[in-house]
């Protein structure tokens, strides 16, 4: 039986956070001294497989994993392989997971080996000084070992950058072309107010409006119907040849096609990215051996699903639309 919410719309992605917790500390994304959840309200591994499975009978064909950042969490491969099953079954079109890319390098080979074909990697700029500025405890040299050896065990990657003003926006064209050049996809993503940081959202902000005008004057864009599933909209690059994606959640709201729903490593249920409401689905799991309760929980969730998220990023507005940080839900 499909999940089908109230506005009609089929849902058939997946995305898990599998750790709220992150080797990095992007200052977009979270606060340097944040609290993260304690280990004993998470899901083990076989209960996050066993809740995956329940979604995957449920309708669901594209599951990726994130988090946090998802190959920190201990053990993650054997989830992954746990998952592969389903692939190899045919219920499950699409394994594939977002990372920040710094332990890329310890688990290309095995993420290729249980049947993943495509990764997105996070990674707003090319500079090293920059990139250890942006995510305070990154290292730019092991994301391109990580990249490096993605590509090598035949995995495709597509880039992601959050657009930042006075940060990354004059890079880009740079980050574009050496994208292009490596044969992977760019997307740009316009910065959501979720969660508390220390910078002002207002300053970061930059609409993905602005940058594309400005990519047009060096650039031919034109617009392609090309589809991974997502919210981004594609352009293919003449001078390139690649393409080039934009995720805009802030200037043009694209809920209308939604087919996704979060699941946090804690069972929390979200139906939008950018509101609040949720449901616990680790207390009806752990209820029952049986999946008969959870997926009822399921049911009722997918029936409460709003019609999309406002998030507002302006200078009256000092608190963030959604309380929760990126990544308890994952990106
Ligand atoms: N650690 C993984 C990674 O770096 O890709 C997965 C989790 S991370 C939260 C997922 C994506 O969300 C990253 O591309 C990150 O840049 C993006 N992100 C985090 N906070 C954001 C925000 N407030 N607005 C827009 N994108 C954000």
């Amino acid at each position: 039986m499909d999940m089908i919410d109230p506005f009609g719309r089929t849902i058939s992605y997946l995305r898990v956070s599998v750790t709220d917790r992150c080797d990095f500390r992007c200052t977009y994304c979270m606060a340097e001294d944040m609290t993260f959840l304690p280990k004993k309200d998470l899901l083990s591994l076989e209960e996050l497989d066993r809740l995956c499975t329940v979604f995957i009978e449920k309708g669901v064909k594209k599951l990726r994993l994130t988090g946090g950042e998802p190959l920190v969490r201990k053990n993650i491969m054997h989830l992954v392989r746990q998952l592969s099953r389903h692939l190899q079954s045919g219920a499950l079109e699409e394994l594939t997971l977002t990372t920040n890319g710094s332990q890329l390098s310890r688990f290309a080979a095995e993420l290729a080996d249980c049947g993943v074909k495509r990764i997105n990697v996070s990674l707003d700029t090319l500079d090293a000084g920059k990139f250890h500025q942006i995510t305070r405890w990154g290292n730019l040299g092991k994301v391109m070992e990580g990249i490096d050896a993605a590509q090598k065990a035949g995995l495709k990657i597509k880039l992601n950058a959050v657009a930042l003003r006075d940060f990354n926006d004059a890079e880009i064209p740079e980050l574009m072309r050496w994208a292009h050049g490596r044969g992977m996809d760019l997307t740009l993503i316009e910065t959501m107010p979720m969660g508390e940081i220390e910078a002002d959202r207002t300053d970061q902000y930059l609409p993905l409006s602005l940058l594309r005008a400005s990519l047009e004057r060096q650039f031919t864009l034109a617009d392609i119907p090309y589809k991974t599933g997502g919210p981004a909209r594609y352009v293919h690059v003449a001078e390139t040849g690649g393409r080039l994606g934009f995720i805009t959640p802030m200037t043009h709201n694209f809920c209308e096609s939604c087919n996704r729903v979060r699941l946090t490593c804690t069972g929390t249920l979200y139906m939008c990215l950018g509101q609040e409401d949720a449901a616990d689905l680790r207390a009806p799991l752990r209820a029952s051996e049986s999946n008969e309760l959870v997926g009822a929980a399921i049911d009722e969730a997918i029936g409460r699903k709003p019609k999309g998220h406002d998030f507002i990023i302006d200078r009256r507005t000092s608190r963030p639309s959604v309380s929760r940080h990126m990544s308890v839900t994952g990106g």
